[in-house]
């Protein structure tokens, strides 16, 4: 069988560990038969990124906003023990942070649904598609613990100099303060990728604050989002068949416990951290979950929403057996080459990708899966397959 062609390279970021073992695999028995795969190399493997001290990170993201499309590995964030263990000349930054600061963009995560792995929502019947804002509130906050009686402002002082003020409380005995903040350029940022993602997979968006309480901060979120949409993509949407919800964050939460799923959920900062670990884990697990950067100008980031699973490489270190699940790190190539399918408009690429999610999917609605799979599934008597076998026999139903 002729191999389906490239036209563009897409930009690869091999990684570390785990998912850098896996990664291989995935290449030499899922892609490189089938496609003539072009990509354009970058190895953010922590050894590598030192050599270069980190410019192999910075590349990379040009390169994204050169190509457009990117797959990326897990990598590891360095921390005290990696110094140590990788003998690094600094303690680099996430490569997640670097790249997602050079593309401005905002992080979609949508559990990938499969018989057998059910959401303990029972009406959950499609996945939902978490978008996090992922700049200021409470995560760049300034705080105050207040020891006794005395008052708390919010001072404004404009370039000219002169100030405004507004009391935050006249305190009688001790208390605590906290002072946050938010940019319109980065508000505005997120409302675009939201709009963007939405059109581009054909869902509705629902965004919800608690602008009746905030009437100034939250209103600012709701008011942006408003705006960009009627000026930017109400047409779109009426055209792709879809629509944009705005509601109260606790009417959010209500409706989407009844809801069956198949829609974005926008969240502001802290509302997506706290969300987005309800969605996944009630969804079934974290190697289950696909994760996107999506930025405003255009540029795709795939990759898996876990780590580089350093308890299992050590395993596979020692020659022990590891049965780690892959689906994320496939769904990461399937999705950067469905995207590089459709800017080049390249049908077969687009159905390989289909193909080979359907491929995974089915090997495990067949009851063969990795162990963290077995432990839930409501299949009976699963066959627990090892790393190498999981890929392998995902290749067979390809083939098929
Ligand atoms: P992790 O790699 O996500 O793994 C944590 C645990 O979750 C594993 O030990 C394993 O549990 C389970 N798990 C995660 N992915 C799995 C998979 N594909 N198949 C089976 N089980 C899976 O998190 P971590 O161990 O805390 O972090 C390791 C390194 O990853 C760190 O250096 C961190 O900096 C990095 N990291 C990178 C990214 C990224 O690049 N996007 C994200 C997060 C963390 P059991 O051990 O119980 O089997
Ligand atoms: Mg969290």
């Amino acid at each position: 069988m002729a191999k389906i062609p490239m036209t563009t390279p897409l930009v690869e970021m091999d990684g570390d560990e785990m998912t850098r073992i896996l990664w291989k695999i995935i290449k030499e028995e899922l892609l490189e038969p089938f496609v003539d795969l072009k990509t354009e190399y970058y190895d953010l493997g922590l050894e590598h990124r030192n050599e270069t001290n980190d410019q192999v990170t910075a590349d990379a993201a040009n390169a994204t906003k050169k190509y457009k499309v990117a797959v990326k590995c897990a990598t590891i964030t360095p921390n005290a023990a990696r110094m140590e263990e990788y003998h690094l000349k600094e303690m680099y930054k996430s490569p997640n942070g670097t790249i997602r600061s050079m593309l401005d963009g905002t992080v979609f995560r949508a559990p990938i649904v499969v018989k057998g792995i059910e959401p303990c929502v029972k009406n959950w019947k499609k996945p939902i598609t978490l978008a996090r804002h992922a700049y200021g509130d409470v995560y760049k906050n300034t705080e105050m613990v207040i020891p006794g009686p005395g008052k708390v402002e919010l001072v404004y002082t404009a370039a000219d100099g002169t100030q405004t003020r507004e009391l935050v409380h006249e305190f009688t005995g001790p208390g605590v303060a906290q002072g946050m903040h938010n940019l319109n350029q980065s508000i505005e940022s997120f409302a675009r990728s939201c709009f963007t993602y939405a059109l581009d997979t054909r869902q509705d968006v629902w965004f919800a604050t608690k602008d009746t309480i905030s009437k100034k901060y939250d209103h600012t979120f709701k008011d942006i989002f408003q705006e960009i949409f009627e000026k930017e993509y109400e047409e779109k949407f009426k055209e792709a068949g879809i629509t944009y919800f705005y509601t109260l964050i606790d009417d959010a939460v209500a409706r989407v416990m009844k809801a069956e799923g198949g829609f974005i959920w926008a969240c502001k900062n802290y509302d997506g951290d706290v969300m987005s670990d309800m969605v996944s884990s009630a969804f079934g697990s974290l190697a289950m979950m696909t994760s996107v950067l999506v930025s405003p100008h255009g540029y795709f980031e795939y990759e898996a929403a876990h780590g580089t699973v350093q308890r299992h490489y050590y395993k596979h270190l020692k020659g022990e057996e590891t049965s780690t699940n892959s689906v994320a790190t496939i769904f990461a190539w399937t999705g950067a080459l469905r995207k590089r399918g459709e800017l080049d408009g390249s049908q077969a690429l687009q159905e390989f990708a289909d193909r080979l999610e359907k491929a995974t999917v089915s090997v495990i609605e067949n009851g063969k899966m990795t162990k963290d799979l077995a432990l839930i599934t409501s299949l009976e008597n699963p066959v627990i397959l090892n790393s190498r076998e999981f890929i392998l026999e995902i290749r067979k139903e390809l083939e098929k």
